[in-house]
């Protein structure tokens, strides 16, 4: 009899969601279908593979990280997705919360007419290869587009945009990115110091952003033309 050596983290994943329902932090089924069904195991380093679903930020390459499952899920919740919005994150990274975002806007049980679409900027090649790498081999490549650049410019490309968000810290909201959202839109982005950050709501109605903190938070800094200077 042959025997699979393979190890599913199916049951790890499940008792993570578990644990950020109990705790308040997801709420919605679109989010939690979401982050039950995409592998974060396939979006980390094979080295921190069985370190996946502890609920905490883990390296990906070049000083960067993977965002904590419980900020993935506070960020996605705060943005209100739903099928057929167009999103832009800023901080690629790993692909992770791209593929999250793109459960929620494109499911594959709807058709291909009424997905929405993801659009997501890293500014470290390396980064932007290891994304495109994790969303093909996890079947997110018809939903995400992966693209290398500074994401503090938004990615007129493809705009205006429903939801934008944002995964590093920023010293303020960059203009391009409230340039870029569609009137009613939302963008959920931290913006603080090196060491502590408020992540904060903006929601665009005509010429204005009403902003709101949804409390504190801790980002690796975004770093480009409004963000940070190179270091
Ligand atoms: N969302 C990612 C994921 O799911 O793996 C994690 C993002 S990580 C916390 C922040 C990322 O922002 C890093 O990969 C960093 O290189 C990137 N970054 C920083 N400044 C940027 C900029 N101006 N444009 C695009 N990406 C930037």
């Amino acid at each position: 009899m042959l025997v699979s050596m393979k190890k599913s983290f199916d049951e790890e994943r499940r008792k993570l969601v578990e644990k950020l329902i109990h705790e308040g932090i997801l709420k919605s089924q679109s989010v939690i279908r979401a982050m039950l069904t995409v592998p974060r195991e396939l979006f980390v380093p094979y080295k921190y593979r069985e370190l996946a679903y502890i609920d905490a930020p883990l390296p990906t390459l070049e000083g960067q990280t993977i965002s904590a499952p419980h900020m993935v899920a506070i960020i996605c919740e705060l943005l209100m997705l739903d099928v057929g919005m167009k999103v832009l994150e800023v901080g690629g990274g790993s692909g992770y919360h791209a593929a999250v975002c793109a459960e929620i806007v494109a499911p594959k049980d709807i058709p291909r007419e009424k997905w929405g679409h993801v659009y997501t900027i890293e500014r470290i090649p390396a980064l932007v290869e290891f994304a495109r790498e994790n969303l093909r081999r996890c079947g997110y490549d018809d939903r995400v587009d992966v693209v290398l650049g500074d994401g503090t410019l938004g990615y007129e490309e493809a705009a205006p945009y429903d939801r934008i968000f944002v995964t590093a810290a920023a010293p303020s909201i960059p203009k391009p990115l409230i340039d870029q959202l569609k009137d009613g839109g939302r963008i959920v982005i931290p913006i603080g110091g090196s060491f502590y950050q408020e992540l904060i709501v903006g929601l665009k109605k005509g010429d204005e952003l009403l902003t709101f903190s949804a409390g504190g938070c801790v980002f690796v800094p975004l770093i480009g033309k409004y963000g940070w200077k190179e270091y």
